[in-house]
This record gives C-alpha cells, sequence and structure tokens, in this order.
C-alpha cells in the first residue's frame, strides 16, 4: 500500500485495543497484528514444555526454536505455534496469568521486537501491544495510547468471557487486570508507557464505533497523498 501508513497503538491489558485495532484495520484495507498474541503464544509452549517463565535463556532458546504464526482469515485472527492452533489456548486463565512474566524478560523482548519489527516492514499495518509506539516502531505516523477505566475494562471482558464459557468473576476480573497492569508497567525492559507523541482516548464512556472513528480520522489526516 503506496500511501499506507503505520499506526501504534498501545494500552493496559483489556482496554480493548485488538477489537478497535481489527475494526480500523479492516475499514483502512491495513494488516492487523496482535503483538501480545505472540507472547501469549511463547508463554503456551513454555507452559507446555515446562520450562520456567522467569528464565530468559531457557524462554529465548525455546522462542528460537518455534514458529508462531499469525494468520488473519474472515473470522478472525488465527494463532499458530509449529503449526498447531493455539488461537483458543492462548487466552486460557493460565495463559493470562503467566504472560506478563514470559513478557518482562529482556532477551525475549528483544526478539520478539525484531520478529515484530519484520511482521511490520509495509506500508498499511495496525500494530497493538505495549510498547509498540515506544520501542517496536518508533517512527509510526500515528501512536495511541487508549485506556479506560479497570471496573469498565472488567466488565468488558467479563462480556467477552462468557461468549467463550470462561467463568471468572468481576472481582477476580479487576484483580487479574490490576496485576498484568502492574507487572507490564513496573518491569524494567520497555515497560508500558504512553509515547510523548502518542494521541491518548480514554475509551470509559466511548462505543467501540467511536473509538475506531476517533482513531480513523487522525490516520486519514497523516496519510501521504
Ligand atoms: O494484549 P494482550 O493482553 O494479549 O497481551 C498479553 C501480555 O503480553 C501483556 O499483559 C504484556 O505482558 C505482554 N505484551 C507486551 N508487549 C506487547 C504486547 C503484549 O509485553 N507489545
Amino acid at each position: 500500500m503506496e500511501n499506507g501508513i503505520q499506526i501504534a497503538i498501545d494500552g493496559p491489558a483489556a482496554a480493548g485495543k485488538s477489537t478497535i485495532a481489527k475494526i480500523t484495520a479492516s475499514k483502512l484495507g491495513y494488516t492487523y497484528i496482535d503483538t501480545g498474541a505472540m507472547y501469549r503464544a511463547l508463554t503456551y509452549k513454555a507452559l507446555k514444555e515446562h520450562i520456567d517463565v522467569y528464565d530468559d535463556d531457557a524462554l529465548s532458546s525455546l522462542l528460537d526454536r518455534i514458529v508462531i504464526e499469525l494468520l488473519p482469515t474472515e473470522e478472525g485472527q488465527i494463532v499458530r505455534v509449529d503449526g498447531e492452533d493455539v488461537t483458543e489456548e492462548i487466552r486460557s486463565q493460565e495463559v493470562t496469568s503467566n504472560v506478563s512474566a514470559t513478557a518482562a524478560q529482556p532477551r525475549v523482548r528483544e526478539m520478539m521486537v525484531e520478529k515484530q519489527r519484520l511482521l511490520a516492514n509495509t506500508k498499511g499495518v495496525v500494530m497493538d501491544g505495549r510498547d509498540i509506539g515506544t520501542a517496536v516502531l518508533p517512527n509510526a505516523e500515528l501512536k495511541i495510547f487508549m485506556t479506560a477505566s479497570v471496573e469498565e475494562r472488567a466488565a468488558r471482558r467479563f462480556v467477552e468471557n462468557t461468549k467463550r464459557g470462561i467463568n471468572r468473576s468481576m472481582e477476580e476480573l479487576c484483580q487479574d487486570i490490576a496485576n498484568r497492569d502492574k507487572a507490564d508497567t513496573e518491569r524494567i525492559a520497555s515497560p508500558l508507557k504512553q509515547a510523548s507523541d502518542a494521541i491518548f482516548i480514554d475509551t470509559t464512556s466511548m462505543s467501540i464505533e467511536q473509538v475506531a472513528d476517533a482513531i480513523i480520522h487522525h490516520a486519514e489526516k497523516r496519510k501521504r497523498p
């Protein structure tokens, strides 16, 4: 895409980044890249192989020998690890509670950032995560930092979980989200933080459509002629 741009969307857990990123990418005809799914896929494989999620050496050598694929389909993104479809498995409670440990490992992050830059090496991409605007795509033409209150994020996750048959109370979800925010914000290696040139959007009282429209509006202004 000749005049496409790179759009980086960062923010805390369950802020609606992937839902919004997917809609934005589809409306603009861009490629959507879910970097959280890559950390989740590595965590899934580590748990399966009984690898310590705090062991950077073991995790990085695991990452070196596995193949993570993000495949866009009509029904949404499919995630594969070494050919196995793990789209559902990477959203499990076990992976969710361990992923921030894996993602805090410096060598793991270096390798992931390298992979993510290669994936984004085309114009017309929407990439979401925690460090996209600050570390992965520091030159992205449009950076968004999206958040919502913890209660609102837990409520949205509750609805999503119900559809998936996952049974977790609002209290537990608030706690999960707060724990993940703390781990992601306080880690040493590229912590979650708003890039100085990012646009801040508080989505607490906004609809999905309103947020996507706001981002598309900003993207249109930044497109090259
Ligand atoms: O976005 P999602 O909730 O699927 O991300 C799962 C976890 O992966 C986050 O809580 C964070 O620990 C990690 N992550 C990250 N950097 C990214 C994307 C995700 O550290 N770019």
